[in-house]
């Protein structure tokens, strides 16, 4: 595509500049040199001058203005192309520029594509000057040949003419015969000139059949006036065709009345040819360089095809030309733009190319195949060509076919229809090869334009608009809608568990779900555009809000449940996921999308840490954040006053019904307010870091209630105590449990809680510490089993020895067969992996039945008792025998 020997100087006082515009040009294979002055550039140029010349105008002393005009002034350098590179791009400065000879501007800073094309463009055109200018020295050359040789005297002229290569002949004016051929007629027909003395109408056997008649009417008028000049094609005796042109002249007497005409006949089958070489490479290159200046404007594919063919078409004279690309599902060409196309020509392509047997024959094919254009300049005769006489009826002579190629891989192809026949010869070829590598160069330039576009506004994971285009959606509804006389509500939804989820089954799982739960949000809000994905697992709706409030919440409230109550399906399995919801109305909450966007946000973020489904944005919430710390330091003082307490609840046995442990829970005796439950406070402590003290402080006291106990005689019961996320994943925690725990005693006592979820975050991890905690002689439960998405795999190798399943399986059990067979499902489990099963939050006494037929070995609940106060639980539940129930 480059043209590496040119030589190019840049000339820019900016050391920094040269080397940008060095970097850019020396990949495309120029060589470059740098001046930093234009007094510097002048002595290179003189030394050696370069193909172009990058010309910087605003240098000290002598600027680029001053260089132009020196070197146009002066004939060695004033055909060098020169390119200012300027960052005045107003008209006044262009002006200047071609006043002072700049053939082409480049704006500072600059493009690399513009740079690169401008520079070709340049080249190229030198170049095709240069050939021109050495034609026409040709012919002037020849012309004064052919001037001397007639001035020359009548002793040379027999010499003359038996020795140069055009061919003299004489007629007599009264007879038209030939009275005199030079001996160039046996070099230009290969026929000796004997047999032509005497014929009346020259060497008319000689011509060719289609041009005798004009041939005898030229011969006769030049008999007649003298004067005449006329061209025609013979047939050599070789049997090649070569085009003739003679002119001749008036030979009177001294009376001035014609006797004899003079000739000069001469073989122009060359220069004529060359004369359309270069007109067709006139052509080629107009296409060429129309086409550049296309691809430097134009902004979508589309476009740059459809133009692309209308300029080959109106500007190069083609007959017609197509692009078609390679559709990789139908696994052949389809052609996407078209000019001047012959309706009959067009179907039939199409068939060929539909064709499973012949597609692969057809010349776009095998340019497809091969990675090289594929040419016919004779089409009709061309056996290549499969529809050769429907071209021929098109009048289409010669056929270039070249594929675009992207890479190695060839991704369509530019076909061209000329109407003459030899069109395609090694230069245009060579042109339209750079066109072509052009076209490739845009199609992948604006493909990664668009997907550059796509990454831009959309979530390529779901195909969802990402952050950045629901916000400017919403901006666009809000602009819409002046008088606020629509109320919208932003809602921003949020997957719980989703990180587990994600780390238990893997990426693909993950992002599978992700997509299901935006085709889940996209039915129910009906329209893509209101659905975005602005997080990792965080996704925003607009949706326009109708009747009252309370009807709006309602709805979310209805969508909520549906949401929990659709199975999604990853890797065989069926999952349930919770959603939580943060919602902003407008006008109530912003007007703008951005602080409707945040205010969501804040609801979310307070609907997450209250255990609500969904929470509207009030005004003052972002203050109830900022309030934060009064609660913050009232917690630390409960810590220091020692306003904490643990109450117990009992683990009853199903088969003796008889107390077999507790589970330790917090609560937080606040002298104002009076007992809290830990959801309220819980949240605050993990966002705080308290919750380490506090996790702390709860498991020493109860291995001190469980001494207590020992030490009244009571019964002992092992003590289960909850342990945060945050406390699991905290460096110190083992040491924290070995200092608690510090006597065998004291281990046996106690079980920690964990929360199935947590454990699946990070299995490995959990696995390790685990281990480690049962290596001191504390037991492990599983908590809230059944929410965490625990593989099976993976349960089998974690060190537990108790599972809690979670209320809400209890809850179901009785609601539905489901239900039941779930529960029988998990109990079988935990039993055939040596765990011992507890259900929580059992209400009825139907549960606690059905659970004991299931074999479940352990229940808490309501229906037995709530947790209550250290005093209470050993007076009730270690002293005596438990109330039947
Ligand atoms: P959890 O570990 O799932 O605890 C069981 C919760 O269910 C307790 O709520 C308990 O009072 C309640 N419950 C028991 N039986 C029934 C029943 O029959 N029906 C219903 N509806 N509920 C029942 P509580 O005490 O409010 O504790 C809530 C959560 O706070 C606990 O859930 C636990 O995750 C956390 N928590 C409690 N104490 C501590 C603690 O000392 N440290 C940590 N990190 N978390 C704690
Ligand atoms: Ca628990
Ligand atoms: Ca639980």
């Amino acid at each position: 595509m480059s043209q590496p020997s040119a030589s190019i100087l840049i000339v820019d006082d900016e050391e920094r500049n040269c080397r940008l515009l060095e970097a850019l040009l020396r990949p495309e294979g120029y060589s470059t040199r740098t001046a930093h002055s234009g007094r510097a550039a002048l002595d290179l140029i003189s030394e050696q001058p370069p193909d172009l010349i990058l010309l910087d105008v605003m240098m000290p002393e002598m600027d680029g203005h001053a260089v132009a005009r020196h070197l146009k002034a002066n004939a060695a350098t004033s055909n060098i192309p020169i390119i200012m590179v300027t960052a005045l791009i107003d008209r006044e400065a262009r002006l200047a520029g071609l006043n002072s000879g700049a053939e082409e501007f480049l704006s500072k800073p600059v493009d690399r594509a513009e740079l690169w094309l401008r520079v070709r463009n340049l080249l190229r055109l030198k170049n095709l000057g240069n050939q021109l200018q050495q034609h026409t020295a040709n012919l002037e050359q020849q012309v004064l040949a052919r001037t001397e040789s007639l001035r020359a005297s009548e002793l040379l002229f027999r010499q003359m003419a038996d020795n140069i290569s055009d061919m003299f002949f004489l007629i007599d004016a009264r007879t038209a015969m030939l009275l005199y051929v030079s001996p160039a007629y046996e070099r230009i027909s290969g026929r000796a000139c004997a047999s032509l003395y005497g014929e009346a109408c020259g060497w008319y056997d000689d011509v060719l059949e289609a041009d005798r008649v004009g041939f005898a009417g030229d011969w006769q008028q030049a008999r007649a006036e003298g004067d005449h000049e006329f061209e025609h094609r013979i047939v050599r005796a070789d049997g090649a065709i070569r085009i003739i042109e003679a002119r001749c002249f008036a030979v009177r007497n001294a009376l001035g009345e014609l006797v004899r005409v003079a000739g000069v006949a001469k073989d122009i089958s060359e220069s004529r040819q060359a004369t359309q070489r270069i007109a067709f490479l006139n052509r080629v290159y107009v296409v060429l360089s129309s086409i550049n200046a296309l691809i430097v404007r134009v902004g979508s594919k589309q476009e740059l095809f459809r133009e692309a063919c209308s300029i080959a078409v109106e500007a190069g004279g083609f007959r017609m030309a197509w692009i078609g690309m390679l559709d990789a599902e139908l696994g052949r060409i389809v052609r996407i733009a078209s000019s001047g196309i012959d309706s009959d020509l067009s179907g039939s392509i199409a068939s060929l190319l539909a064709s499973h047997e012949l597609a692969r024959d057809t010349m776009i094919g095998r340019a497809m195949l091969q990675k090289s254009p594929i040419v016919a300049n004779t089409a009709r005769h061309d056996p290549g060509v499969l529809l050769a006489s429907e071209h021929a009826r098109a009048g289409i002579r010669s056929i270039a076919v070249l594929p675009l190629l992207v890479g190695d891989a060839a991704v369509g192809i530019l076909a061209l229809y000329a109407a003459e026949s030899d069109f395609f010869q090694s230069e245009e070829l060579q042109l339209l090869g750079e066109l072509a590598g052009n076209i490739a160069f845009a199609i992948d330039h604006l493909a990664k334009q668009e997907q550059l576009d796509y990454l831009a506004y959309y979530d390529l994971l779901t195909g969802l608009a990402n952050r950045t285009l629901f916000v400017e959606r919403v901006a666009q509804h809000l602009r819409s809608n002046p008088d606020d006389t629509q109320q919208l509500g932003v809602l921003l939804v949020d997957l719980a568990r989703f990180k587990n989820i994600n780390d238990s089954l893997g990426r693909h799982a993950g992002d599978s779900l992700l997509r299901q739960v935006a085709a889940w949000l996209t039915r129910l809000v009906g329209d893509a555009s209101g659905v975005a994905r602005v997080g990792a697992d965080q996704f925003a709706l607009l949706l326009p809000v109708v009747g009252q409030n309370a009807d709006f919440v309602r709805r979310v409230e209805d969508a909520l449940d549906a949401f929990a109550a659709q199975p999604f399906r990853l890797d065989d399995g069926v999952f349930r996921i919770v959603a939580k919801v943060g919602i902003a109305l407008f006008p109530n909450h912003g007007a703008e999308a951005e602080s409707l966007l945040a205010n969501a946000e804040s609801a979310l973020k307070q609907a997450k840490s209250s255990g609500d489904r969904q929470r509207m944005f009030v005004d003052g919430m972002g203050a109830t954040a900022a309030g934060r710390p009064t609660l913050e330091h009232k917690l630390r003082q409960a810590l220091d006053n020692g306003e904490f307490v643990l109450h117990y609840q009992p683990k009853v046995n199903l088969a003796s019904r008889l107390p077999t442990g507790a589970e330790a829970l917090i609560r937080w005796n606040d002298p104002n307010s009076g007992l809290v439950p830990p959801d309220r406070f819980i949240p605050v402590l993990e966002e705080t870091g308290l919750i380490h003290e506090v996790g702390r402080w709860a498991l020493k006291q109860a291995v001190l209630d469980h001494q207590t106990w020992r030490d009244s005689g009571l019964g002992s019961v092992r003590i289960a105590v909850n342990v945060s996320p945050m406390q699991l994943r905290h460096g110190s925690f083992l040491n924290d449990i070995g200092l608690a725990v510090s006597s065998d005693v004291a281990a046996n006592a106690i079980e920690l809680e964990i929360t199935e979820s947590v454990i699946m975050e990070d299995v490995r991890l959990s696995i390790a510490t685990l281990s480690a905690i049962r290596a001191m002689g504390v037991s492990i439960a599983i908590d809230d089993f059944g929410t965490g998405f625990s593989s099976l795999s993976y349960l089998a190798k974690l060190p537990a020895d108790t599972l809690k399943i979670d209320r809400s399986f209890v809850t179901d059990m009785t609601i539905n067969a489901d239900g039941v067979a779930l529960v029988s499902a998990i109990i079988n489990l935990a039993h055939s992996l040596k765990m011992n099963v507890v259900a929580e939050g059992v209400e009825t006494d139907e549960q606690a039945t059905l659970l004991r037929l299931l074999n479940c070995d352990e229940y808490q609940g309501f229906v037995y008792s709530a947790a209550v106060p250290a005093d209470e639980f050993a007076r009730r539940f270690l002293s005596s025998p438990p109330p039947s129930s």
